[in-house]
């Protein structure tokens, strides 16, 4: 992996290195700790920072036919590096072996290979560098700009106030508002999660509490809001309605499947006007089963690395949910992000419906997500939307990650986008224009999340 990584030919190592390379990020969606953040956590060892709960990981090491007391269990920290070192070894044609190794060579000056023979050897190496780094070092010396945490509409955001009154550190972190629990009417825990919001006694209620906590997430700089959901719900009912599904929850029933996609859809159009009031971006994240092994998820909760990639979504049903907000005037910007890569092609043309003059490309095919996260899923991703949308005005590639070295997935993207287009340059597609293709390169990179993110 050397300079030219991933940069087939003269066109792309010229976008790479001139234009793309030097932008700074903006990472619009990640699931970093704000208190990490403010404190500056510090790493006692590479495991700490690479296994303690990255469960893409995990999953490449159960495929390995690793141990589970090597894994997640009370293995040492550092014989839980070797195991991974060995898995990674051999794990061809996987993200993770990319953008560990990207890893290795930005923030520990380590361009060789890590496998079991070198892992004594970077082990030490890692552990030593780890010394002078901090969360904040890593995400200054990763030219970061800003960061969108994931933040529940209850959380008190104490730790986005202390980071925004610090004035040596210039990184603006910003709370994200992601209200799935307060949709989750047929989730047990429901009842609990709204004593967490106050006292709620009606739906009418609930929404108000909801308008308030996102009127005080703007306040503190928040411009993106999320939504982790099975599908897009649309299944219209009337206020009446929605507030006796509501009753009846409180009245300790659960709802039926018609009645909670009712309630999502009542409860998710309702944010959709109130983001477009305020001009919040809506994240629709969707396509996910969650937890398929049990047997795991008894022992170790969720996001233990045992989710995958669920059936193709309702395109009918999405299409729906968008028209009942843009038929009134009240469809914010729009990110949606399918885990199905069958729904690419679709998603991207019901899109086009929803453009409007309101912002360059308002409704956004989010970037390669989660199990398509790697060179053959971003190609996919950014094919397909050049192909039926329009590429020059995408936000370009978010992290969504828990981890601070993670920041290497970027430069990943920005390789492979560069060697897509310099390809279709070299192929006589698109004219080598200097001044467009740069264009073009700064604004998937940067400038179109800054304008589009109003940052
Ligand atoms: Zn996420």
């Amino acid at each position: 992996m050397n300079s030219d990584f991933l940069l087939s030919t003269e066109t792309a190592r010229n976008l790479y290195h001139d234009y793309a390379a030097g932008m700074p990020i903006i990472d619009y969606h990640c699931h970093l700790d704000p208190k990490e953040i403010y404190e500056d956590r510090r790493f006692e060892n590479i495991t700490q920072v690479w296994l303690g709960g990255d469960h893409y990981k995990w999953r490449l090491m159960r495929s390995a036919g690793v141990a589970e007391r090597f894994i997640t269990g009370d293995a040492s920290d550092r014989e839980k590096f070797q195991k991974w070192a060995e898995t990674l070894s051999l794990a061809i044609g996987n993200p993770l072996y990319h953008w560990s190794h990207l890893e290795l060579r930005n923030y520990f000056g380590y361009d060789g290979v890590l496998n079991g023979d070198t892992a004594e050897m970077v082990w030490n190496l890692c552990n030593e560098k780890l010394k002078a780094l901090s969360a904040r070092k890593l995400i200054m010396d990763s030219n970061v700009q800003v960061i969108c945490t994931t933040d529940d509409p209850a959380d008190s955001l104490e730790w986005h106030k202390k980071i925004a009154e610090d004035k040596s550190f210039s990184v603006q972190v910003l709370p994200s508002f992601r209200p799935d629990k307060a949709l989750g009417i047929e989730k047990a825990d429901y009842p609990d999660y709204l004593n967490r919001l106050g006292e709620i006694t009606s739906y009418a209620q609930l929404l108000d509490v909801l308008k308030t906590r996102l009127t005080f997430f703007v306040s503190l700089g928040c411009r993106v809001s999320d939504h982790g959901l099975d599908a897009v719900p649309f299944a219209p009912a009337t206020d009446e309605e929605v507030e006796a599904i509501f009753q009846k929850r409180l009245g300790g029933a659960l709802p039926t499947a018609l009645e909670a996609k009712q309630f999502k859809t009542a409860l998710l159009l309702a944010l959709g006007r109130e983001y477009h009031r305020l001009g919040v971006v809506m994240q629709l994240h969707f396509g996910v089963i969650r937890d398929n092994s049990k047997r795991v998820f008894k022992a170790l909760g969720p996001d233990a690395g045992v989710d995958s990639i669920g059936d193709a979504v309702s395109i009918t049903d999405l299409a729906a949910f968008l028209n009942a907000l843009d038929e009134t005037d009240a469809l914010p910007k729009t990110i949606l992000y399918s885990l199905n890569p069958n729904d690419n092609a679709a998603i991207v043309s019901v899109m086009g419906a929803f453009q409007t003059g309101e912002a360059v490309s308002k409704v956004q095919h989010g970037s390669a997500w989660w199990f398509n996260d790697h060179k053959r899923g971003m190609i996919d991703q950014l094919t397909n939307l050049a192909a039926g949308g329009y590429l020059a005005g995408f936000v370009g590639m978010l992290t969504d990650s828990r981890s601070f070295l993670s920041y290497a997935r970027h430069e990943y993207f920005r390789r492979i986008l560069c060697d897509l287009i310099g390809t279709w340059v070299e192929n006589g597609e698109y004219p080598n224009d200097d001044a467009a293709l740069r264009a073009i390169v700064e604004g998937v990179c940067y400038t179109n999340a800054r304008r589009y993110f109003k940052l």
